[in-house]
């Protein structure tokens, strides 16, 4: 069984940016996974000779209702799948109100979390993830998902115990 990573965080903290590059491999396609949801996207990925799954969630805006409700509660299903959480956020917009409440589900619970900036590209990492030491989810991982900054660096970490 493939490790499971989920991408969670706010909408356009660049979660399906990540997605398409970790699952660009060559048996990129969507898994055969049980309880499939249109609001839920799994793909497969390849690192050396490790192979792993990624769940695409629709993100948690920080004020749901509606359809927002929808994807928060999509977001909380890929945390339950999931044995790896991708935490992503956004190095251009800051931390955010949302953020830390988002950090607050993660810290209580057990999935291993890892903390991941996005979008530094351009920017001093040191200076890119200060905001982010605040939210208590250890080492805030400067990336940047559209240009491939630090993602396999990033992987190659996750990876490490499975
Ligand atoms: P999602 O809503 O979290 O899935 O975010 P998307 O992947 O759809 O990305 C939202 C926006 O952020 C898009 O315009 C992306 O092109 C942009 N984006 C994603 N990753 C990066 C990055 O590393 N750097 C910059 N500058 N923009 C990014
Ligand atoms: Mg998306």
């Amino acid at each position: 069984m493939n490790p499971v990573i989920a991408l969670v965080g706010r909408p356009n903290v660049g979660k399906s940016t990540l997605f398409n590059r970790l699952t660009r491999s060559r048996d990129a396609l969507v898994a055969d996974f049980p309880g499939l949801t249109r609001d839920r996207k799994y793909g497969n990925g390849s690192l050396g000779n490790k192979t792993y799954t990624v769940i695409d969630t629709g993100g948690i805006s920080g004020d749901e209702q509606g359809i927002d409700a929808a994807m928060a509660e999509q977001s909380l299903l890929a945390i339950d799948e999931a044995d790896i959480v991708l935490f992503l956020v956004d190095a251009r917009a800051g931390l955010s109100a949302t953020d830390e409440a988002i950090a607050n589900h993660l810290r209580v619970n057990q999935k291993k979390t890892w903390l991941v900036v996005n979008k530094t590209d351009g920017l001093e990492e040191s200076l890119a993830i200060a905001d982010f030491w605040s939210l208590g989810l250890g080492d805030p991982w400067p990336i940047a998902a559209a240009h491939g900054r630090n993602v396999t660096t990033l992987i190659d970490q996750v990876l490490a115990p499975f």
